[in-house]
């Protein structure tokens, strides 16, 4: 269980940071222009902040390290990071470009997460290994082991399936044996793992404490598996043949 609790700590940290640019920006802003346009972005961050201040705290009472978990959640906090503070300066439209707007400042900080103490796609080729030889599939296959409570079982299910598609494509990418062919697709199985360990980890979660996960759990759960199903499409369409179009 120690790479629930690592996992679940570093993706906080990011949500943590994306919490406090919500609500930086917010002191600064016109409220009334920002409200509509804000709306569905608060929903998000008003569930992943629950996440964050109890996943905070039983890693600081628990936490223990587990180096190839690092990989995987230090490269998908910060693209997080990126994504959350890019729509914060969206939500404030041209005013949050400005100079005078702390969003601004905060997304040059986001930007940086991605690049030092190793770039995202170092994290990805670091992470590889643990993909091919099924450090993550074996996180997978524990979580899904794990009993959830009735309301949730719906949710296991659709995470299950996600996880399947996960492991197809790892077993399609290897079957190439081709390491240009693995390259390729080597940023969408990090985010499969991500996207499918995250997942489980909520529903879990919610499964435990219903009010403070549940709505967390059902929203993630809508992304990742879209994105899981983008990677998929997009790793069981490529052939080795086609590596050829994506060099100069
Ligand atoms: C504000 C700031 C603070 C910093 N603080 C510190 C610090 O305290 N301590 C410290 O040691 N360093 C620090 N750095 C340096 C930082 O760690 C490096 O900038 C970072 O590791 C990236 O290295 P690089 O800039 O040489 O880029 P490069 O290594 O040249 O990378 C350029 C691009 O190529 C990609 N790339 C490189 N190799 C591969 C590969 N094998 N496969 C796929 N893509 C690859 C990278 O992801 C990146 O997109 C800091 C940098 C900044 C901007």
């Amino acid at each position: 269980m120690i790479f629930i609790r690592e996992f679940t700590d570093f993706f906080c940290e990011s949500i943590t940071h994306t919490i406090l640019l919500a609500i930086r920006s917010k002191t600064n802003i016109h409220k009334s222009k920002a409200k509509d346009k804000s709306a569905t972005f608060s929903t998000n961050l008003e569930n992943t902040g629950k996440q964050s201040v109890a996943g905070r705290g039983r890693s600081c009472s628990e936490g223990e390290t587990s180096p190839h978990h690092h990989k995987l959640t230090k490269g998908m906090n910060a693209e997080y990071s990126n994504i959350n503070s890019y729509d914060s300066i969206q939500v404030h439209g041209g005013s949050g470009y400005m100079l005078e707007y702390a969003c601004q400042r905060l997304y040059r900080d986001a930007r940086i997460t991605s690049i030092y103490e190793g770039t995202t796609q170092l994290q990805v080729v670091a992470a590889l290994p643990h993909i091919t030889t099924g450090t993550y599939t074996s996180m997978l296959d524990e979580l899904e082991a794990a009993a959830v409570a009735p309301e949730f079982e719906s949710l296991k299910a659709r995470a299950k399936a996600m996880d399947d598609k996960f492991k197809a494509a790892i077993d399609y990418v290897k079957a190439a044996e081709n390491n240009e062919f693995l390259d390729l697709c080597s940023r969408r199985l990090y985010e499969m793992a991500g996207n499918c360990v995250m997942a489980q980890l909520l529903i879990r979660d919610a499964s435990a404490n219903a009010e403070l996960f549940g709505k967390s759990a059902k929203v993630y759960l809508n992304l990742a598996e879209a994105e899981v199903m983008k990677h998929s499409n997009f790793i069981m369409g490529m052939t080795a043949e086609q590596i050829a179009d994506y060099k100069a």
